[in-house]
């Protein structure tokens, strides 16, 4: 081969390469796009200054905000870290908390039946003594193991004849399960767009009221159920004030900046109400064996509130180190968990409350 041949052939075959190599390349950037086509856009997390005015709220947290993200993109938000992470799962496992609670206590009377047919079908066939004894164990659990409760066994099984109603203690659970749950969904979606971030916001104010007011219901009913005209009148109190409530917060009008002060009143009002109830209670309660531990399991709930509020109002420690705690730490976090941690304690002291009643009924403790 001479060198003339040799240059037409590594011409050739140079133009040969690179037809091969613009060929595989317009493959590639074509399958490159229909990827890219496919795989769905990863939406950039921006900075506080990026924001459009209406998400610009806390000016402590500086990055990882989401801003006018879709609906699909916002929900799948949810595995990835940005800073309302922590605030969607903080509601979002709380909410799962009570929703397990509330399943537990609504299978609770058909566990109890079916351990009654166990043990029923066990009597016939073993020694009566051993299985009365294990169906005590089961049915009156918290019977025996209340220590400040010293009346004989014999007095309280007679008395839980008296049926206690359950549905004020299914209206708290509905209630906090609907406040937890909005509040995960408002700030998981408030980044969609303007629209949907009012009325996410607006819907987290009206899950708020709906929490207090559930809250109370209970307790009012369970400790006036000796005095129905107290217990009629409370609730119906609480209710009208608590429906007045949502209305406002639902109006457009009313929930502008130019009517917070009356919000801010309505608030505090709906708070105020529940001082009066509260001190009637503590007289109507005075002999009651679980007073104690229930005013314990109260003031655990109150100052839970109480703390997380205050994280809510003063932004500490974000304002202290603004970007440190963007991510992880930040005072929505704390007083998210405050709520769950408040909720729960006013869970057990309701239950101690509702024990208290099928144990004794209407019957006055010595
Ligand atoms: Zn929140």
């Amino acid at each position: 081969m001479n060198c003339i041949q040799t240059k037409c052939v590594v011409k050739r075959k140079s133009r040969e390469t690179d037809e091969t190599f613009s060929f595989t390349h317009s493959k590639d950037s074509m399958k490159k796009n229909m990827c890219d086509r496919d795989r769905p856009k990863r939406y950039p997390l921006l900075s506080f200054w990026e924001l459009p005015e209406y998400m610009k709220d806390n000016e402590y947290i500086l990055r990882y905000y989401r801003a006018n993200w879709p609906f699909k993109q916002a929900l799948f938000s949810l595995f990835r870290w940005h800073n309302e992470t922590l605030n969607v799962w903080t509601h979002f496992i709380g909410f799962l908390l009570f929703l397990g609670l509330t399943l537990a206590n609504l299978m609770k009377p058909r566990m109890a039946d079916l351990l009654q047919l166990v043990t029923r079908s066990f009597s016939s066939s073993a020694d009566k003594n051993v299985s009365h004894n294990i169906k005590d164990m089961f049915l009156g659990t918290t019977l025996l193991f209340d220590l400040n409760n010293q009346m004989p066994l014999t007095i309280e099984l007679q008395s839980t004849a008296l049926v206690i109603a359950r549905w004020p203690f299914f209206v708290f659970l509905g209630g906090s399960m609907f406040c937890l749950l909005s509040s995960s969904m408002c700030h998981l979606f408030c980044c969609h767009s303007h629209k949907l971030n009012m009325f996410l916001w607006r819907l987290d104010y009206v899950g708020i009221v709906v929490m207090i007011i559930t809250s109370f219901f209970p307790q009012i009913y369970y400790v006036f159920l000796c005095e129905p005209h107290w217990q009629i009148m409370y609730l119906a109190g609480i209710t009208a004030m608590g429906l007045f409530t949502i209305a406002t917060m639902l109006s457009p009008t009313l929930s502008t900046s130019k009517y917070r002060s009356f919000r801010a009143m309505l608030f505090c009002s709906m708070g105020l109400f529940g001082v009066v109830p509260a001190i009637h209670a503590c007289f109507v309660n005075w002999t009651n064996p679980r007073r104690n531990i229930t005013l314990a399991y109260e003031s655990a709930m109150a100052l839970s509130y109480l703390t997380g509020t205050l994280f809510y109002v003063t932004r500490i420690p974000e304002r202290w180190k603004p970007g440190w705690f963007d991510l992880a730490g930040h005072s929505h976090q704390i007083f998210h968990t405050l709520v769950v941690v408040g909720a729960l304690a006013h869970y057990a002291a309701t239950l101690q409350m509702l024990e208290w009643r099928d144990s004794f009924g209407c019957d006055t403790v010595p």
